[in-house]
């Protein structure tokens, strides 16, 4: 990303400590969507990251969703939702995963991803990468291939890059706190 547009999301997005637990740091994205020329210049940014590289565009709910429909626009892909459990109708594959606290599991209906296509996952931050990892297995369950992970922000100290090596895909972020 150029160096005016990482100033720029820096000035714009929040950070707010403590939120949701004690010792977070919650990241708010939301004011990007209070300047549209900024938030085109995202969609840009992460468009030429995976430009010719990718089938089809899967964004994880609900975050992943507000950026990774308009990269895959911009690419003329497909986009397919990442959904969390009880919200999708049958059929569906779904993979648990574990929090900090418990596990929650994420759910993709069946029949959108086409066997060998190359997907890039998309979300607004990593972490720990635990929802990411999930999301790249039910990429894989159905024959896709998890080729890219693209992020607004990535939490280096949570080493969720490391979580993502199985894959083998190109992981990017234009932020890296
Ligand atoms: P993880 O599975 O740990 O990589 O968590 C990633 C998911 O949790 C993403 O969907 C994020 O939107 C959300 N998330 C985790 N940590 C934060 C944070 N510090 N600020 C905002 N969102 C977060």
């Amino acid at each position: 990303a150029s160096h005016t547009l990482i100033e720029k999301l820096e000035k714009t997005i929040e950070n707010i400590p403590d939120f949701p637990i004690e010792g977070i740091q919650f990241k708010d994205i939301t004011p990007i969507f209070l300047d549209p020329k900024l938030y085109e210049e995202v969609i840009e940014d992460l468009a030429n990251f995976s430009r010719g590289k990718v089938d089809v565009v899967c964004g994880i709910e609900s975050r992943g969703y507000l950026f990774g429909i308009a990269i895959a626009v911009a690419l003329e892909v497909p986009f397919v939702l990442i959904r969390k459990k009880g919200k999708l109708p049958p059929p569906f594959v779904s993979e648990k995963y574990a929090l900090e606290y418990g596990t929650a599991e994420i759910e993709m209906k069946t029949g959108q991803l086409k066997p060998g296509q190359r997907v890039l996952i998309h979300d607004d931050l990593l972490a720990t990468g635990g929802t990411t990892e999930a999301a790249a297995k039910l990429v894989e369950k159905q024959g896709a291939i998890a080729s890219q992970f693209s992020f607004l922000i990535g939490l280096k100290d949570l080493h969720g890059e490391k979580k993502l090596e199985q894959f083998n895909a190109e992981v990017y972020s234009i932020l890296n706190y």
